[in-house]
């Protein structure tokens, strides 16, 4: 029986370099022609690769592939948000967002289907935790939004990646940092550290483990001042309080030498918006290199919480604001496709996409 194909796509560039040396017994300069036609040239095929040679290109069909995901729906906002549930082998979906502003296109990738954390304020959480995506299916989502959006906004329509889809990134490690590695080679998108944002609802090890490995942007969601209310919102802090979280966050700045961390905060009415919420929120972030992002929330069928009012939302902010805290308010994008993360794929698991009405797309790109 032949072998499995090495699949090239989500391959880092020291594990390109082994694998063509090894198996091929070539110079690392083809891993980084290689890298460069798959994410620079967004190439599936290495009949494509012209500047390689033919022999080298017979010998890479019959060990490596280049398998990408195929879209299973696309939905496109009338704001110009556009949503992707993508798939490489299995049925599960795997959801992507991208948000173009006027200075900046920000994709927003999924790392898990579902999630374990079991935030109660979360559509995605409802789902369960199924798997964790591979290192190919998240560097996928970004190769796949590329195709789509060539052309748009010149050459450069991501600009920005979150990990803010489904799934908490800090779970799935091994898998989430490779993937950032691609993120940020010249090889690949040329990102900057301060544009591929890592969103985590606080997995503490994990993150002093990051800090030794990888240099990019952090978010923390918080979306409680105190753990008392954490503990309810987001059952993670029962392990890790948020005392032990903050210390971490300190931490990992220091040691990337980074500018700031964001906090994520989710209005939710009557449960965490309260003024007296606003001031103990204050004085935990006081002095520190944070800034404070209030997400109005996006309610789900379901969910037994409302989004907060605009006047207990600019209250709060004026709160927060006079006692010396940076505060940035979410807009709310794509609301008639519902963008907020973890939406479509959890519709779509519950086979509910014909009542959706989301259009069907063939998969153009054969995975
Ligand atoms: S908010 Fe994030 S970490 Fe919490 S359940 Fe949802 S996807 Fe998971």
């Amino acid at each position: 029986m032949a072998a499995e194909k090495i699949n090239l796509l989500g391959l880092p560039r020291a594990e390109l370099e082994q694998f063509v040396a090894d198996r091929l017994g070539a110079k690392p300069f083809r891993a980084r022609q290689l890298m460069k036609w798959i994410y620079k040239q967004g190439a599936h095929e290495f009949a494509a690769m012209t500047d390689l040679a033919k022999d080298f290109r017979a010998q890479l069909e019959e060990v490596a592939c280049i398998k990408v995901p195929q879209i299973v729906t696309e939905q496109t906002a009338a704001d110009g948000t556009r949503k992707w549930l993508l798939r490489m082998d299995e049925v599960q979906g795997i959801e992507t967002v991208y948000i173009p502003e006027p200075d900046r296109g920000t994709l927003c990738i999924s790392s898990q289907v579902g999630c374990a954390m079991d935030c109660t304020f979360c559509s995605t959480a409802q789902q369960g935790f199924n798997r964790n995506l591979s290192v190919a299916e998240i560097v996928g989502q970004v190769w796949l939004a590329q195709r789509e959006l060539k052309g748009t906004r010149g050459d450069r329509a991501i600009t920005n990646i979150v990990f803010m889809g489904m799934g908490e990134p800090l779970a799935n490690y091994r898998n989430v940092v490779p993937a950032m590695r691609i993120f940020l080679d010249d090889l690949s998108y040329e990102l900057s550290r301060r544009r591929v944002t890592l969103s985590t609802s606080g997995l503490v090890p994990q993150i002093y483990k990051l800090a030794e490995e990888c240099n990019v942007a952090l978010a923390v969601s918080l979306h409680a001042p105190n753990d008392a209310l954490r503990n309810e919102l987001v059952p993670i802090n029962r392990k890790h309080p948020i005392e032990e979280l903050l210390a971490a966050c300190w931490h990992y700045l220091e040691k990337q030498n980074g500018r700031s961390i964001t906090f994520e905060y989710v209005m939710l009415d009557g449960v965490n918006d309260a003024p007296e919420h606003a001031r103990q929120l204050a004085r935990l972030l006081r002095g520190r290199p944070a800034k404070l992002n209030l997400i109005p929330f996006n309610p789900f069928p379901g969910t037994r919480y409302k989004r907060s009012s605009v006047p207990a939302i600019l209250r709060f902010r004026d709160i927060l604001n006079d006692m010396g805290i940076i505060v940035t308010i979410r807009r709310t994008r794509g609301d008639d496709i519902d963008a907020a993360c973890g939406q479509l794929a959890g519709r779509v698991n519950d086979r509910t996409l014909v009542r959706l009405g989301t259009k069907l797309v063939n998969p153009s790109v054969s995975a």
